[in-house]
Protein backbone atom coordinates (compact mmCIF):
# COMPACT_ATOMS: atom_id res chain seq x y z
CA UNK A 1 0.00 0.00 0.00
CA UNK A 2 1.16 3.71 -0.41
CA UNK A 3 2.21 5.45 2.26
CA UNK A 4 0.56 8.63 3.10
CA UNK A 5 3.60 10.42 3.40
CA UNK A 6 7.25 9.65 2.65
CA UNK A 7 10.52 12.01 3.39
CA UNK A 8 13.35 11.07 1.45
CA UNK A 9 16.76 11.90 2.30
CA UNK A 10 15.49 15.45 3.51
CA UNK A 11 17.93 17.97 4.39
CA UNK A 12 17.65 21.69 5.54
CA UNK A 13 20.08 24.09 6.21
CA UNK A 14 19.38 27.55 7.50
CA UNK A 15 22.64 29.21 6.27
CA UNK A 16 25.74 27.12 7.52
CA UNK A 17 23.48 25.57 9.72
CA UNK A 18 22.21 21.99 9.26
CA UNK A 19 18.99 22.01 11.21
CA UNK A 20 17.70 18.34 9.08
CA UNK A 21 20.40 16.22 7.03
CA UNK A 22 19.39 12.48 5.66
CA UNK A 23 15.75 12.26 6.98
CA UNK A 24 13.87 9.44 5.31
CA UNK A 25 10.57 8.34 6.95
CA UNK A 26 7.30 6.24 5.90
CA UNK A 27 3.87 7.11 7.40
CA UNK A 28 0.83 4.84 6.31
CA UNK A 29 -2.56 5.73 6.15
CA UNK A 30 -4.12 6.24 9.51
CA UNK A 31 -0.89 5.11 11.38
CA UNK A 32 -0.71 7.61 14.79
CA UNK A 33 3.20 8.22 14.57
CA UNK A 34 5.24 9.95 17.16
CA UNK A 35 8.10 12.29 16.64
CA UNK A 36 10.48 12.50 19.62
CA UNK A 37 14.04 14.33 20.84
CA UNK A 38 15.65 16.50 22.50
CA UNK A 39 15.24 20.55 22.03
CA UNK A 40 16.27 21.61 18.73
CA UNK A 41 16.66 18.23 17.15
CA UNK A 42 14.69 19.44 14.33
CA UNK A 43 10.91 17.77 15.19
CA UNK A 44 9.17 21.03 14.42
CA UNK A 45 11.35 21.68 11.35
CA UNK A 46 10.30 18.52 9.72
CA UNK A 47 6.26 19.59 10.48
CA UNK A 48 7.34 23.83 8.32
CA UNK A 49 8.59 21.82 5.37
CA UNK A 50 5.86 19.09 5.32
CA UNK A 51 3.47 22.28 5.68
CA UNK A 52 5.26 24.10 2.88
CA UNK A 53 6.46 26.92 5.67
CA UNK A 54 9.92 26.40 5.19
CA UNK A 55 11.99 24.92 1.75
CA UNK A 56 13.49 22.02 1.94
CA UNK A 57 17.50 22.24 0.77
CA UNK A 58 17.36 18.56 -0.79
CA UNK A 59 15.50 15.38 -0.70
CA UNK A 60 12.15 14.56 -1.82
CA UNK A 61 8.80 14.89 0.20
CA UNK A 62 5.64 12.84 -1.33
CA UNK A 63 2.18 12.73 -0.19
CA UNK A 64 0.50 10.13 -1.59
CA UNK A 65 3.12 9.36 -3.96
CA UNK A 66 3.40 12.76 -5.33
CA UNK A 67 6.00 15.69 -4.37
CA UNK A 68 5.21 18.21 -2.33
CA UNK A 69 8.31 19.96 -1.57
CA UNK A 70 7.70 22.89 -4.02
CA UNK A 71 3.50 23.38 -3.20
CA UNK A 72 2.76 26.31 -1.23
CA UNK A 73 1.31 26.20 2.27
CA UNK A 74 -2.53 27.01 0.72
CA UNK A 75 -1.83 24.38 -1.55
CA UNK A 76 -0.40 21.56 0.90
CA UNK A 77 -3.77 22.21 2.61
CA UNK A 78 -5.79 21.65 0.42
CA UNK A 79 -4.15 18.83 -0.33
CA UNK A 80 -5.23 17.39 3.20
CA UNK A 81 -2.65 18.46 5.40
CA UNK A 82 -3.23 20.28 8.84
CA UNK A 83 -1.06 21.14 11.29
CA UNK A 84 -1.18 22.88 15.40
CA UNK A 85 1.91 25.17 16.53
CA UNK A 86 3.55 24.59 19.61
CA UNK A 87 2.90 28.44 20.22
CA UNK A 88 -0.43 28.37 20.02
CA UNK A 89 -1.93 30.59 16.85
CA UNK A 90 -5.55 31.45 17.59
CA UNK A 91 -8.10 34.36 16.87
CA UNK A 92 -7.26 35.43 20.21
CA UNK A 93 -10.05 38.86 20.27
CA UNK A 94 -12.79 35.79 18.47
CA UNK A 95 -15.19 33.53 20.11
CA UNK A 96 -14.15 30.10 20.23
CA UNK A 97 -17.44 29.64 17.62
CA UNK A 98 -15.76 31.71 15.07
CA UNK A 99 -12.11 30.48 15.65
CA UNK A 100 -13.63 27.61 13.91
CA UNK A 101 -15.34 28.87 11.85
CA UNK A 102 -12.54 30.57 9.96
CA UNK A 103 -10.90 27.42 9.60
CA UNK A 104 -14.12 25.78 7.85
CA UNK A 105 -14.70 28.87 5.69
CA UNK A 106 -11.82 27.48 3.05
CA UNK A 107 -14.38 25.16 2.02
CA UNK A 108 -17.30 27.62 1.64
CA UNK A 109 -18.26 28.09 -2.33
CA UNK A 110 -19.89 31.87 -2.58
CA UNK A 111 -18.47 34.65 -4.06
CA UNK A 112 -18.64 38.45 -2.90
CA UNK A 113 -21.92 39.15 -4.59
CA UNK A 114 -23.51 36.40 -2.20
CA UNK A 115 -22.15 37.54 0.64
CA UNK A 116 -22.86 41.56 -0.11
CA UNK A 117 -26.59 40.66 -1.05
CA UNK A 118 -26.98 37.96 1.57
CA UNK A 119 -28.09 35.15 -1.40
CA UNK A 120 -30.15 31.88 0.03
CA UNK A 121 -26.85 30.42 -1.33
CA UNK A 122 -24.53 32.51 1.07
CA UNK A 123 -26.98 31.93 4.02
CA UNK A 124 -27.68 28.49 3.69
CA UNK A 125 -23.49 27.89 3.59
CA UNK A 126 -23.66 30.58 6.54
CA UNK A 127 -25.89 27.94 8.33
CA UNK A 128 -23.92 24.97 7.27
CA UNK A 129 -20.95 26.29 8.49
CA UNK A 130 -22.09 27.32 12.02
CA UNK A 131 -23.96 23.80 12.11
CA UNK A 132 -20.40 22.04 11.38
CA UNK A 133 -18.90 24.39 13.64
CA UNK A 134 -20.53 23.50 16.66
CA UNK A 135 -20.45 19.65 16.03
CA UNK A 136 -16.74 19.39 15.85
CA UNK A 137 -17.10 21.51 19.47
CA UNK A 138 -19.31 19.48 20.84
CA UNK A 139 -16.68 16.71 20.07
CA UNK A 140 -13.85 18.62 21.11
CA UNK A 141 -16.13 18.88 24.38
CA UNK A 142 -15.61 22.49 23.92
CA UNK A 143 -19.13 23.12 23.50
CA UNK A 144 -19.58 25.00 26.57
CA UNK A 145 -17.35 27.79 25.68
CA UNK A 146 -18.71 28.85 22.22
CA UNK A 147 -19.42 32.44 23.08
CA UNK A 148 -16.31 33.33 25.10
CA UNK A 149 -13.16 34.89 23.77
CA UNK A 150 -10.51 32.55 22.69
CA UNK A 151 -8.00 34.20 25.41
CA UNK A 152 -10.05 34.19 28.23
CA UNK A 153 -9.77 30.36 27.95
CA UNK A 154 -7.36 28.03 30.14
CA UNK A 155 -4.14 27.34 27.96
CA UNK A 156 -4.99 23.20 28.03
CA UNK A 157 -8.47 24.24 26.32
CA UNK A 158 -6.70 26.90 23.65
CA UNK A 159 -4.72 23.67 22.94
CA UNK A 160 -8.01 21.75 22.26
CA UNK A 161 -9.29 24.54 20.46
CA UNK A 162 -6.30 24.76 18.34
CA UNK A 163 -6.97 20.85 17.36
CA UNK A 164 -10.75 21.81 16.62
CA UNK A 165 -9.43 24.07 13.92
CA UNK A 166 -6.88 21.98 12.38
CA UNK A 167 -9.87 19.46 11.93
CA UNK A 168 -11.78 21.89 10.04
CA UNK A 169 -10.10 21.99 7.69
CA UNK A 170 -10.61 18.25 7.27
CA UNK A 171 -7.56 17.05 6.77
CA UNK A 172 -6.03 13.62 5.34
CA UNK A 173 -2.99 14.52 7.78
CA UNK A 174 -3.04 16.24 10.81
CA UNK A 175 0.73 17.10 12.66
CA UNK A 176 0.09 17.93 16.19
CA UNK A 177 3.05 20.00 17.47
CA UNK A 178 3.25 19.40 21.59
CA UNK A 179 -0.46 18.71 21.94
CA UNK A 180 -0.41 18.55 25.49
CA UNK A 181 2.69 20.97 26.26
CA UNK A 182 1.53 22.87 29.67
CA UNK A 183 -1.21 20.18 30.60
CA UNK A 184 -2.08 18.76 33.72
CA UNK A 185 -2.20 15.09 34.47
CA UNK A 186 -5.68 15.13 34.57
CA UNK A 187 -5.94 16.82 31.09
CA UNK A 188 -3.19 15.17 29.20
CA UNK A 189 -5.67 12.15 29.80
CA UNK A 190 -8.06 13.94 28.74
CA UNK A 191 -6.10 15.17 25.20
CA UNK A 192 -4.97 11.36 24.60
CA UNK A 193 -9.03 10.49 24.98
CA UNK A 194 -10.17 13.00 22.62
CA UNK A 195 -7.00 12.23 20.14
CA UNK A 196 -7.68 8.48 20.14
CA UNK A 197 -11.53 9.64 19.10
CA UNK A 198 -10.55 12.25 16.10
CA UNK A 199 -8.77 9.42 14.68
CA UNK A 200 -10.84 7.16 14.11
CA UNK A 201 -14.03 9.05 13.93
CA UNK A 202 -12.11 10.81 11.07
CA UNK A 203 -10.15 8.19 9.89
CA UNK A 204 -6.75 10.44 10.27
CA UNK A 205 -3.20 9.81 9.94
CA UNK A 206 -1.73 11.72 12.92
CA UNK A 207 2.00 12.72 13.28
CA UNK A 208 2.85 13.49 17.13
CA UNK A 209 5.69 15.96 18.20
CA UNK A 210 5.39 15.47 22.30
CA UNK A 211 7.99 15.52 25.40
CA UNK A 212 4.73 13.58 27.37
CA UNK A 213 5.74 10.39 26.70
CA UNK A 214 2.58 8.83 28.17
CA UNK A 215 1.18 10.33 24.75
CA UNK A 216 3.42 8.66 22.54
CA UNK A 217 3.43 5.35 24.80
CA UNK A 218 -0.78 5.51 24.40
CA UNK A 219 -0.96 6.74 21.39
CA UNK A 220 1.55 6.07 18.75
CA UNK A 221 1.87 2.80 17.39
CA UNK A 222 5.46 3.45 15.60
CA UNK A 223 8.01 6.47 16.98
CA UNK A 224 10.83 8.40 15.41
CA UNK A 225 13.98 9.34 17.68
CA UNK A 226 15.52 12.59 16.20
CA UNK A 227 19.14 14.06 17.57
CA UNK A 228 20.74 16.92 16.27
CA UNK A 229 19.02 16.90 12.98
CA UNK A 230 19.42 13.08 12.44
CA UNK A 231 17.04 10.04 12.68
CA UNK A 232 18.89 8.15 15.29
CA UNK A 233 16.11 5.50 15.77
CA UNK A 234 12.84 4.03 14.92
CA UNK A 235 10.35 1.73 16.38
CA UNK A 236 7.45 0.95 18.78
CA UNK A 237 6.84 2.99 21.51
CA UNK A 238 7.23 0.59 24.16
CA UNK A 239 10.64 -0.39 22.81
CA UNK A 240 12.01 2.91 21.87
CA UNK A 241 12.94 3.97 25.61
CA UNK A 242 15.28 0.96 25.51
CA UNK A 243 17.45 1.65 22.89
CA UNK A 244 21.15 2.77 23.88
CA UNK A 245 21.19 5.89 21.21
CA UNK A 246 18.22 6.91 22.37
CA UNK A 247 19.19 7.32 26.42
CA UNK A 248 22.41 8.54 24.98
CA UNK A 249 20.61 11.72 23.41
CA UNK A 250 18.17 12.00 26.20
CA UNK A 251 20.97 11.70 28.75
CA UNK A 252 23.82 13.45 27.12
CA UNK A 253 21.62 16.89 27.77
CA UNK A 254 20.57 17.69 31.53
CA UNK A 255 17.71 20.15 30.76
CA UNK A 256 16.08 17.21 28.70
CA UNK A 257 17.41 14.80 31.31
CA UNK A 258 15.14 16.64 33.66
CA UNK A 259 12.61 17.30 31.22
CA UNK A 260 12.53 13.20 29.97
CA UNK A 261 12.56 12.47 33.73
CA UNK A 262 9.27 14.83 34.54
CA UNK A 263 7.29 13.05 31.76
CA UNK A 264 7.67 9.64 32.94
CA UNK A 265 6.92 10.72 36.59
CA UNK A 266 3.76 12.26 35.26
CA UNK A 267 3.12 8.48 33.28
P1 LIG B 1 11.96 21.90 20.42
O1 LIG B 1 11.68 20.59 21.09
O2 LIG B 1 12.74 22.82 21.30
O3 LIG B 1 10.77 22.55 19.84
P2 LIG B 1 12.75 20.97 17.75
O4 LIG B 1 13.22 19.55 17.79
O5 LIG B 1 11.38 21.20 17.28
O6 LIG B 1 12.99 21.61 19.20
P3 LIG B 1 13.53 22.79 15.67
O7 LIG B 1 12.69 23.93 16.13
O8 LIG B 1 13.06 22.03 14.49
O9 LIG B 1 13.80 21.78 16.87
O10 LIG B 1 15.00 23.36 15.40
C1 LIG B 1 16.04 22.56 14.85
C2 LIG B 1 17.26 23.43 14.60
O11 LIG B 1 16.99 24.31 13.51
C3 LIG B 1 17.63 24.30 15.78
O12 LIG B 1 19.02 24.38 15.83
C4 LIG B 1 17.02 25.64 15.43
O13 LIG B 1 17.73 26.70 16.01
C5 LIG B 1 17.18 25.65 13.90
N1 LIG B 1 16.14 26.46 13.24
C6 LIG B 1 14.82 26.18 13.18
N2 LIG B 1 14.17 27.13 12.49
C7 LIG B 1 15.10 28.03 12.10
C8 LIG B 1 15.08 29.25 11.35
N3 LIG B 1 13.94 29.72 10.85
N4 LIG B 1 16.25 29.92 11.16
C9 LIG B 1 17.41 29.42 11.66
N5 LIG B 1 17.52 28.28 12.36
C10 LIG B 1 16.39 27.59 12.60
Amino acid sequence: MLPLLELQQVEKTFGGICALSDISFTVNKNEIIGLIGPNGAGKTTIFNLVTGAYNISSGLILLNGKPINKKRPDQIVNLGVARTFQNIRLFKKLTVLNNVKASLYHKAKYNIFDALLKTGNYKKLEKDIDEEARILLKQMELDEYVEIQADNLAYGLQRKLEITRALGLSPELLLLDEPAAGMNPKEVINIIDLIKKVHSEYRLTIIIIEHHMKVITSLCSNVIVLNFGKKIAEGPAEEIHKNSKVIEAYLGNSTQKKKTEIAYANN
